[in-house]
């Protein structure tokens, strides 16, 4: 389906008043059989509601339970007075002039609490669609080159407010099927226009282990959104710990930001180095369940001139990477006000990649994307905050 011009797109629908209804958006099917049971829809029905609301939620994308026209209209009323399916607000949505799209999001509290902001990030490539999502809002990790890790951490998202990062690019792009489809059909994997998740928005995923594990098992599942496992990646600074599980009960594809060679530098970089070193770090690697040639796991390198961006560098990269089935991903640093860093030149990142490149490693340069619009890794949040800076003070002049 063609990406709709954004001036045609309908309004986005956007959250009611805090305290509202719980959504049903998020729960594992388990959760959402007892949310069921909770309305008081009957034993003996909980199987098949839940699978018919799945189909709703996920293959279809709809946010009104009216729409689910396969239950009576009693239940869809009842369902309706206990649960939401709003999205939630979408603040800001700016298109980058190399396509890439950015939206802001707006979650209501849940409850107690104070609504959220997260970014989401769209990267259209040949052939495919990448959204990058976010697992916090801000990051309790301090790598030293990244914008996130200067703001202050909020809060882990949740399970729904993760998935609803995907429902929502979905729905700006005109990805779910229009069509009447019957129930349990699955989605084509071709023409779909987010066709692959990569958890490297704001924040550490393994520092929010449940949320993003249901949540992705939400996006991997075959009756609904149904993207395969192996589009689906996860980076981390490195939380050794949870990598196993990563494995064993998400099976995505892992990607690990690497940056340095040398414990000394790593530990100023990603100073969660300091907590586990290279070496047990790449041991989990080695270990991870179902890495194999063809699902190698992805080390992501940024360029720091001056910093990490030897050619001695790149030829150890390649000597402690020996044994693993790996990619590597070179990141040309993007900048943000007050880094205390510049990207490497683009001659020595071909000289890197060279080096990279005749150990066997194919296209290891990875283009940065949207730095227009404040999207590329790592200058998430940054734009936002300075848009309300300028509000603020437009609002104080008038
Ligand atoms: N917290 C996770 C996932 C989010 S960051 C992690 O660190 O892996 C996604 C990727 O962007 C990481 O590899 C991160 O190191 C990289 N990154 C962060 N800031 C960057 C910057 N300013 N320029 C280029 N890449 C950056
Ligand atoms: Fe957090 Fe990842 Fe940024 Fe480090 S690079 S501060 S872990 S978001």
């Amino acid at each position: 389906m063609p990406a709709l011009p954004l001036t045609d797109l309908p309004p986005a629908p956007s959250f009611g008043a805090t305290g509202e209804a719980p959504s049903l958006v998020g729960l594992t099917r388990e959760g959402l059989g007892d949310a069921l049971r909770s309305a008081g829809v009957p034993d003996r029905q909980i199987r098949m509601r839940a699978s018919q609301i799945w189909h709703w939620l996920y293959f279809r994308g709809v946010t009104d339970f009216a729409a689910m026209t396969n239950m009576s209209k009693a239940l869809r009323e009842s369902l309706a007075e206990s649960f939401t399916l709003k999205r939630p607000e979408i603040v800001t949505e700016q298109v980058s002039e190399d396509g890439t799209r950015k939206w802001l999001l707006r979650f209501p509290p849940r409850g107690a609490g104070r609504p959220v902001e997260a970014e989401t990030v769209y990267i259209p490539e040949e052939g495919r669609g990448t959204l990058c999502v976010s697992s916090q809002v801000g990051c309790t990790l301090t790598c030293t080159f990244c914008h996130t890790g200067t703001q202050r951490m909020v809060r882990n998202l949740t399970a729904e407010e993760i998935v609803a990062q995907i429902l929502v690019a979905r729905d700006r792009l005109g990805d779910f099927p229009d069509i009447e489809t019957p129930q349990g059909a699955v989605v084509p994997s071709e023409g779909r226009l987010v066709s692959n998740v990569v958890m490297m928005g704001m924040g550490e995923p393994l520092y929010n282990f449940d949320n993003v594990k249901d949540a992705l098992l939400i996006a991997a599942d075959g009756e609904g959104i149904a993207l395969s496992k192996r589009r689906i990646t996860l980076s981390t600074s490195g939380i050794v710990p949870m990598i196993p599980r990563t494995g064993s009960e998400i099976g995505v594809m892992l990607a690990i930001s690497l940056h340095a060679v040398r414990d000394d530098l790593r530990n100023e970089l990603v100073p969660i180095n300091k907590k586990w070193r290279l070496a047990e770090l790449l041991d989990a690697c080695r270990a991870y369940p179902g890495v194999s040639n063809a699902r190698r796991i992805t080390f992501e390198y940024v360029m720091l001139k001056g910093v990490n961006d030897s050619l001695a560098e790149a030829k150890e990269l390649v000597r402690l990477l020996k044994g693993i089935p790996a990619k590597i991903n070179l990141i040309p640093f993007n900048p943000w006000p007050g880094a205390p860093y510049e990207c490497s030149d683009w001659e020595r990142i071909e000289a890197f990649a060279d080096v990279v490149n005749r150990a066997g490693y194919a296209s290891p340069i990875r283009t940065p994307r949207g730095r227009d619009i404040f999207a590329a890794c790592g200058q998430l949040k940054s734009a936002s905050e300075r848009v309300r800076k300028r509000e603020r003070e437009a609002a104080a002049a008038t």
